[in-house]
């Protein structure tokens, strides 16, 4: 079998900010489905899959009661992610840099999302803002298949070999996104992980997690190849 390389991009923060509406969006489906949720701080939501965050805001919900509920929450979030899309479509933007970087890209390596958003709402989300032709969204990992985002990476790279036929090896894959546990996430399986400083924590935050490269943002194409393939020869 060949090998390729996997690129697996963190969503929010990472790649694209919907100015918060996302957030409204899921907290207005959650407390449809679940309940109210009280004020949470600043980083709450980041890094975090959706079903680990109700199960942190709501830890009277059983796993097997959320199970059994995560079909209605989807098609809620859905519902309420489309009321609301003349807002998204306002206030979303992709962050600097994403475009040009998962356009060159695009074509030389596998890329697909790793994120906590649940796979309808990552692909909405990066529909919004242009991104979706440049990855490949029927593959990747996502808030609905595990509430532990570290489990998403071996989720991720199953599909990918599956869906192309190729072995995408532990040093062939790469984790980009904002958060520690994004970090944690590549780590788990032994992962390149590159952090970028253009969510809820600075570089000092990011840089105390160890990643293999951490960049302020995507702005600069020529370093964010060499934070994802260092010394490699560039693809
Ligand atoms: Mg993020």
């Amino acid at each position: 079998m060949h090998t390729g390389t996997l690129i697996l991009w963190d969503v929010d923060a990472t790649l694209l900010t919907t100015g918060g509406i996302g957030g409204q969006v899921m907290r207005s489906a959650m407390a449809q489905v679940f309940g109210e949720m009280g004020a949470r701080e600043r980083t709450f939501f980041s890094g975090k899959t959706d079903r680990q965050i109700i199960h942190e805001a709501f830890p009277n919900i059983t796993p097997e009661a959320l199970a059994m509920q995560l079909d209605r929450f989807r098609a809620v979030y859905v519902t309420e992610f489309e009321r609301r899309r003349a807002d998204l479509e306002a206030h979303a933007r992709p962050l600097a840099g994403a475009v040009d970087v998962l356009r060159h890209l695009h074509g030389r390596v596998v890329q697909a999302p790793l994120t906590g958003n649940i796979a309808p709402i990552a692909r909405l989300k990066l529909e919004l803002v242009g991104l979706l032709p440049f990855v490949d969204a029927s593959i990747g990992g996502y808030g609905d298949d595990h509430h532990d985002r570290a489990q998403l990476l071996p989720v991720a790279v199953e599909r990918a070999t599956r869906h192309y036929q190729r072995l995408f090896r532990t040093q062939d894959v790469i984790i980009v996104g904002d958060t520690p546990n994004d970090i944690r996430c590549g780590r788990f399986s032994g992962a390149r992980t590159v952090a970028v400083a253009t969510g809820p924590y600075s570089l000092e935050e990011l840089q105390a997690h160890e990643p293999d490269a951490l960049l302020p943002d995507l702005a600069d194409l020529p370093a964010v190849l060499h934070a994802l393939f260092g010394t490699a020869p560039l693809p």
